[in-house]
């Protein structure tokens, strides 16, 4: 206890994080400090190992994978923490620091993934296992197997030149991943447009107006007559993060303004500083003579070699049975918009635009099934949400969640904590942050969910719990009104959780694969998706849609409408997946400098069996492909439709059994929990899978359940 309260609060490495105490100064001071520690530590290892090696002594598990274990665990807690921050408190003075550090954290997991002395020592217990002398379990397995693995993908069998090649790209990469995502980000927060007459402002709701009006307070823009913003008077300040730029394209009447926030949103970073083309063919080039450093003809089969997925071949498979699917679906729903526009006597009726396309399907979808998305937002407040969403775990897992605000700092006075305990014995068994609202300017866009500890055993043997962040970018609360949700919003708070479930319901033993570790990126989709479909099931989402005011039950009609809104534009939505996967797919697999085509020629090139509507001249969507350019999913996009057969399968064997069968859905959802929540990492992706669902997995249920079937 006493030692460590005296370390510093970034060098702790256990325990809850005490983010207020942590500044970026500490960081550039105490990350040399802890690499130092780590490096001279890992030395000691690596003696250690080549004394046992060089010997004809046997080798056991603990001399090697757990010494190796902690030395990762201490850098993760530290270097997790400070990429935290990065994510969702940025500042100048964060970015700077974390970018400093960014080349020696990266250059020490390199030494880690390249020690001769380990690989050798892995090699070492796979061939005493082989030989029968070394009795491993099945995780154990798996966590030598993926190992190796790592290691031969980040070099380790590479020599001399080669190696410091490898070596030097990896850095580059890393800090080439950093920039262009702050070029996106820079390029998002960069744009804005004041708007200050009513007409400027015709169809919006009233929560954009609000938010606009509250974005127009925060720049400090005054009313012509010096007032402060408001709702009703404007000005209004319009930008190109989500929460501001969705709504705006699907509510504004005004054409000219949806295609001035088009054309910039789909711009961003394709010109000036902020330029990321460069980037793009630098980092492909990068990666492909990495692949081709590591005996592969691509960095698509280095992606594919640790996934579910077998070959490119496959992924191509799957996405054609997708496309022809969803192509024509796609080209039926185009053309219902434009007869939409044409009974509303609007211009362009014959020649839709990418920036119609929002509008007009909200407006059809009004007609269709009067529903206005925007009007159920007060049946979604975020505590009921949230209550029924516990509620759901409750009934699925056996699980209790509870408040525990206060128990655990936070880095912002909206980020709330929880504990979550197993309803059999009432123990704690995992605890998580919620940081539910978006703060432009300062937090990354989107939602994930990561971990802030795993489970594992401390230095004295007790366990340590699991604890989840979970980060959503929602409207925030306005005046006394609480934070109400779209629909989508708590989709996406369901697909988050479904990830943190994953980590905190783990019973895996071994850190190395515990909760989502060691999970394949193509399987790591399967909770989260799963969870989403909840929100479509009557008992889940009657249970926790209530009117903030009134208190009032979402009107059985409204559910209906929810449900048949669910496959509306769905195979536009399937298709546009099916864009992205692609387009990833191929750059990774196809493209090089020597096809004479760039990335975004190659991309138009694919749009034209991909898109209804082709990308207009300004659209350089690659240069905010944050995902594949500044996140881990190059030449893993395809990942989410892949999991996605896996979520939608898994989730009709609940539909099987009778979504109103209470006993039986228990029953599968403890099952669901003993499996797929629980295993994580320690089996492969196909032996869970099956332990749930008694079979292999089949498309069927994605297909129907995304309304393709009828085409
Ligand atoms: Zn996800």
């Amino acid at each position: 206890m006493s030692a460590s309260l005296l370390s510093p609060p970034l060098l702790r490495g256990e325990g809850l994080p005490d983010f207020p105490a942590i500044t970026p100064e500490q960081v550039r001071q105490q990350i040399p400090l802890l690499l130092q520690e780590l490096n001279a530590g890992l030395s000691d290892l690596e003696d250690g190992l080549n004394l046992t090696l060089g010997s004809s002594e046997p080798l056991g598990w603990s001399q090697v994978m757990d010494p190796l274990q902690r030395l990762g665990e201490r850098l993760r807690w530290s270097w997790g923490v400070v990429s935290h921050l990065n994510g969702v408190c940025n500042s100048p003075e964060l970015r700077e620091a974390h970018r400093s550090q960014q080349g020696a954290v990266v250059a020490f997991g390199n030494r880690v993934g390249q020690s001769r002395s380990i690989y050798h020592a892995l090699k070492r217990l796979q061939e005493q296992h082989r030989a029968g002398s070394l009795p491993l379990d099945p995780t154990q397995e798996r966590i030598l197997e993926a190992e190796l693995l790592d290691m031969q993908l980040r070099g380790v069998a590479l020599e001399g030149e080669a190696q410091a090649a490898f070596n030097t790209a990896s850095e580059e990469l890393a800090e080439l991943a950093t920039r262009f995502g702050n070029h996106v980000l820079d390029a998002t927060n960069g744009w804005s447009l004041a708007l200050n007459s009513t007409e400027e402002v015709d169809g919006l709701p009233e929560s954009l107006r609000q938010l606009l009006a509250q974005a127009a307070r925060d720049a400090g823009l005054k009313a012509a007559d010096g007032s402060e913003p408001s709702a009703e008077k404007g000005p209004w300040l319009l930008g190109l993060d989500m929460p501001r730029a969705m709504p705006f394209l699907k509510y504004s009447r005004r054409r000219d303004l949806r295609e001035r926030l088009y054309k910039a949103q789909v711009s961003r970073a394709s010109s000036g500083d902020l330029d990321n083309s460069p980037l793009i063919e630098r980092i492909l080039t990068l990666k492909r003579e990495q692949a081709a450093r590591l005996g592969y003809a691509t960095w698509a089969e280095v992606s594919l070699a640790s996934k579910m997925a077998d070959s490119v071949d496959a992924v191509e498979r799957l996405l054609e049975d997708l496309r022809a699917a969803a192509y024509p679906a796609a080209q039926r729903e185009l053309k219902a918009l434009a007869a939409c526009a044409e009974r509303h006597g609007a211009a362009e009726a014959g020649e839709l635009k990418p920036w119609d396309v929002s509008f007009w399907a909200e407006v059809l979808r009004r007609e269709s099934f009067d529903l206005h998305g925007e009007a159920l937002r007060p049946w979604f407040p975020l505590p009921r949400v949230l209550d029924g969403l516990f509620a759901l775990c409750g009934r699925l897992f056996a699980i209790r969640i509870e408040a525990a605000d206060g128990e655990a700092p936070v880095w912002h006075p909206d980020v709330r904590f929880f504990r979550v305990f197993d309803a059999a014995n009432d123990k704690a068994i995992a605890g998580f942050y919620l940081d539910p609202y978006s703060r432009p300017g300062s937090k990354r866009g989107g939602a994930w969910m990561d971990d802030c500890l795993g489970r594992s055993r401390d230095a004295a043997g007790h366990p340590v719990l699991p604890v989840a962040y979970l980060i959503c970018n929602q409207s925030p609360p306005v005046g006394d009104t609480p934070s109400l949700m779209t629909f989508e919003e708590v989709e996406t708070l369901f697909h988050e959780f479904g990830h943190g479930l994953q980590h905190m319901l783990t019973t895996v033993e071994r850190p190395e694969a515990a909760g989502i570790n060691h999970v394949e990126w193509d399987a790591v989709e399967l909770p989260s998706q799963f969870m989403e479909n909840w929100c479509y099931d009557r008992s889940t989402l009657l249970g926790m849609a209530r009117h903030w005011q009134s208190g009032q039950p979402l009107p059985e009609a409204e559910f209906a409408k929810l449900l048949a809104a669910r496959t509306f534009m769905g195979g536009s939505a399937t298709l546009r997946q099916v864009h992205f996967a692609l387009v990833d797919l191929r750059l990774h697999s196809a493209w090089s400098p020597a096809t004479g085509l760039s990335p975004e020629a190659l991309r138009r090139q694919i749009a034209t069996t991909t898109t209804v509507l082709p990308p207009i001249p300004e659209d350089s969507f690659l240069c905010a492909f944050s995902h594949i350019f500044a996140g881990g999913y190059s030449a893993g996009y395809y990942s989410y439709k892949w999991a996605e057969v896996l979520s939608a399968d898994a989730f009709s064997a609940f539909e099987e059994v009778g979504l109103e069968n209470e006993p039986e859905v228990q029953s599968t959802g403890r099952r669901f929990r003993d499996t797929v929540l629980s295993l994580g990492g320690s089996r492969s992706p196909s032996e869970v899978f099956e332990a749930f669902r008694g079979r292999e997995p089949s498309a069927e249920a994605l297909i129907r359940h995304s309304g393709l079937l009828a085409a």
